[in-house]
């Protein structure tokens, strides 16, 4: 069986980047998402090894210690990172694996995992990526501000990334995001392995 394709995904907040993702996968057969750990509290309507799996900083601290991280990174006032294990069994069962992930993180996959394909999603304009950041419960202009100021911080980073979603209209960004996955599927290296008794009876005397 062929490994499975790597792609990373990073989004400013209010770019719709776990919307988009969900809807992705529930789609597409032979792709899931990597959990994350992280320290932050968990939300409401969060669940503990759906969204992330939710740790002490002393087990996450613990973790890195052990190598236990494919990537790991603070993003504002948490950590978060990647399990190496849970994403290299997934891989080698030939699924192909999204991690959600700051661009820290995706520099430091970029480098381990070089064929790893990077997208980032951006929102239409910057007047709706406010009005997204705002309308989340608060709306607090500081803290409207500081979210403003993180999600530019965020997007500075765009073109480390192979390919760009612009999240206007929602059915768009969706479908080239599949196009995205299904064409590195159809890759010659990736068809030419998972075919190959087809290739062999096709080009036999
Ligand atoms: P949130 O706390 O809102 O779920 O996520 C905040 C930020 O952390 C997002 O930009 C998200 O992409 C990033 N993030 C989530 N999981 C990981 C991870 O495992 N590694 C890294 N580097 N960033 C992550």
């Amino acid at each position: 069986m062929s490994q499975g394709t790597l792609f990373i995904v990073s989004a400013p907040s209010g770019a719709g980047k776990t919307s988009l993702v969900r809807e992705l996968i529930e789609g597409l057969d032979g792709i899931q998402v990597s959990v994350s750990h992280t320290t932050r509290p968990m939300r409401p309507g969060e669940v503990d090894g759906v969204n992330y799996h939710f740790v002490d900083m002393a087990t996450f601290e613990a973790m890195i210690e052990q190598g236990d991280f494919f990537e790991h990174a603070r993003v504002f006032d948490n950590c978060y990172g990647t399990s190496r294990s849970a994403v290299e069994t997934l891989l080698a069962a030939g699924q192909d694996v999204i991690l959600e992930i700051d661009w820290q993180g995706a520099r430091q996959v970029r480098e381990q995992m070089p064929e790893a394909v990077s997208v980032f999603i951006l929102p239409p304009s910057r007047e709706e990526l406010e009005r997204r950041l705002s309308s989340r419960g608060t709306d607090d202009h500081q803290v409207v501000s500081a979210r403003m100021r993180e999600a530019v911080s965020e997007m500075s980073h765009y073109s480390e990334y192979d390919f760009l979603v612009i999240n206007d209209d929602f059915t768009t960004a969706l479908d080239e995001l599949r196009a995205l996955v299904v064409s590195q599927r159809l890759a010659t290296p990736r068809l030419g392995q998972r075919h190959a008794p087809l290739l062999e009876a096709l080009l036999s005397d």
